[in-house]
């Protein structure tokens, strides 16, 4: 069996902690190879790699940097096939998602091209008589990421291409249960021309995240994952004196307003539920029908269910794979038990879907008459079990989004422009879409909720992510004027 290595100061290095984690097919539900689980030395060998590499990598021009980003961008296109691949197998999302994610992480890598345009400071001239003023920004030195299963590929390009650009070395500790992909591009950065020791992957668990955590050599840490976690990341990170962003997870809900352009809402819906499984931190888990939009949207979405084709991720005609663990399948599937005993009408229930394979398969769902005192409300389900609240009016919809602890993405779906200003205006969530289910910004903006979805106050990538991975120094600086100078340099002199 295959055992994933770490990738450390440009090498592959086998774990010899003697912990190994099951990495399975979640389509097949095979075991398909182990991940080696990184100790506190491993996870030591590779900070001391980042911070052996940090003077160098600090030191190259801008327009190296640029290049080798560049080169790297056109190395992960190049690929994107390969590591679509390899997602796939150990995540279980279908190709083209695996696809999209990976075109998703591009735009960060693109984004982070143009450093020497973004890492420009500003200057103030004669602030007092002969002083000039001026701001740099700086790397901060040796950053970690902490990533979670859902985006092996894409979450990862969140932080690195920016932290990388901006002059820090980066130790990436990724999901142990999709491992490889990472290690792909850790290959991909070395033949890019990155110096050995700029990109390093340590495998691993809890463990490896404690001793990154403690660790007096890792200036600052971007993580992602749930929100028990981020909350505990954020805490002790910033108690050991850190630089932290800490991102959750989420509750997304999409208002559908009586005058939405239904059948396009109920083809949003079904994609924004669905897709990955519901295995998204932007997929929408509440669709909350105001008035008469309830009965028009629960009919449209039921009659697509039977059309979404759920099979094995490497299967062409697959638009929905398999969760990620029987065990996650299993409590996603708890979902449509206690939403039925607690009051809510199973309108589909996805475990009667019958699969050709014995992974860790459960069809679409949907719950109607959810109410917000039921388990399917009041917890992130993370799986394709999509919930419908009903009110009376838009106001209704708008205090139950500001009630949830959440506030990572929201939608509003209307064909009035009004209604739509009023809730990007109101609504507490860091990313709103209007007639969008999904609104993940695109590179030039930045990622992140609001209240549980994100701990920290820099959101990630975007220009939030150049200014969390660099550290500003102002210079104020006087110089005589030349006539004064003892040494004849050629001015008149001022006497
Ligand atoms: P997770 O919190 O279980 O794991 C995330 C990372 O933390 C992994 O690398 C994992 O190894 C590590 N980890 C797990 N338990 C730990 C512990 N006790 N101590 C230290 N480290 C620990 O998340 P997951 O199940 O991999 O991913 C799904 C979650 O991530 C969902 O809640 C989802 O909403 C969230 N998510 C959020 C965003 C966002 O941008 N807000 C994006 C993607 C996923």
């Amino acid at each position: 069996m295959n055992t994933i290595e770490h990738y450390i100061d440009g090498a592959f290095v086998a774990s010899t902690s003697g912990n190994t984690s099951p990495v399975f097919n979640p389509a097949t539900g095979d075991v398909i190879a182990e991940v080696g689980l990184a100790n506190i030395d491993e996870v030591d060998a590779a900070i001391a790699a980042a911070k052996a590499a940090l003077p160098g990598w600090r030191a190259t021009s801008l327009a190296r940097r640029s290049e080798i980003l560049f080169a790297f961008r056109n190395l992960v296109i190049e690929h994107k096939d390969e590591i679509a691949a390899a997602l796939t197998a150990e995540h279980g999302k279908v190709l083209s998602d695996s696809a999209g994610e990976i075109q998703r992480g591009i735009e960060n890598i693109e984004f982070a091209c143009g450093i020497p345009e973004l890492l420009k400071g500003s200057f103030s001239e004669q602030v007092s008589t002969g002083i000039d003023v001026f701001e740099i920004r700086q790397p901060v030195g040796v950053v970690a990421g902490i990533t979670p299963f859902n985006f092996p590929a894409m979450v990862p390009m969140w932080m690195y291409p920016n932290a990388i650009a901006c002059g820090n070395t980066f130790v990436l500790k990724p999901s142990e249960k999709d491992p490889s992909v990472n290690n792909i591009v850790a290959r991909l950065w070395t033949e890019a021309g990155l110096p050995a020791g700029v990109f390093n992957v340590v495998q691993g668990d809890r463990v490896a995240v404690e001793r990154i955590l403690d660790h007096p050599d890792v200036a600052a840490v971007s993580f992602v994952g749930s929100t028990p976690i981020a909350k505990s990341i954020y805490a002790t990170a910033a108690a050991n004196g850190k630089r932290v962003q800490a991102l959750g997870g989420a509750k997304n809900h999409m208002i559908v307003l009586p005058d939405a352009e239904m059948e396009g809402a109920a083809d949003a819906a079904i994609s924004a539920a669905y897709g990955s499984a519901g295995e998204r931190c932007m997929a929408i888990s509440v669709a909350v029908a105001v008035g008469s939009a309830g009965d028009a949207l629960v009919k449209a979405i039921e009659e697509r269910i039977p059309g979404v084709t759920v099979g094995d991720g490497t299967n062409p005609a697959s638009e929905m794979g398999p969760l990620i663990t029987g065990e996650h399948r299993d409590k996603v599937a708890g979902y449509l038990t206690s939403g039925a005993e607690q009051g809510a009408t199973v309108v589909v229930d996805g475990r009667n879907m019958e699969f050709d394979l014995n992974g860790f398969f459960l069809g679409p769902s949907l719950l109607d008459n959810v109410t917000t005192d039921m388990d399917a409300y009041k917890d992130e389900i993370f799986g394709p079990v999509l919930s419908i609240i009903r009110v009376d009016t838009y106001e209704e919809a708008v205090q139950l989004i500001n009630d949830n602890p959440y506030g990572n993405g929201t939608a509003i779906f209307t064909r009035d422009g009004g209604a739509a200003r009023r809730f990007q205006f109101e609504v507490e969530a860091g990313m709103v879409g209007i007639n969008v289910p999904v609104p993940v910004p695109v590179a030039a903006y930045s990622f992140g909720g609001w209240n549980s979805s994100a701990f920290g106050d820099t959101h990630i990538y975007g220009k939030e992510g150049v200014h969390f991975y660099t550290r500003t120094k102002v210079v104020t600086s006087r110089w005589p004027d030349p006539g004064t100078s003892n040494i004849d340099l050629g001015f008149p002199t001022n006497t």
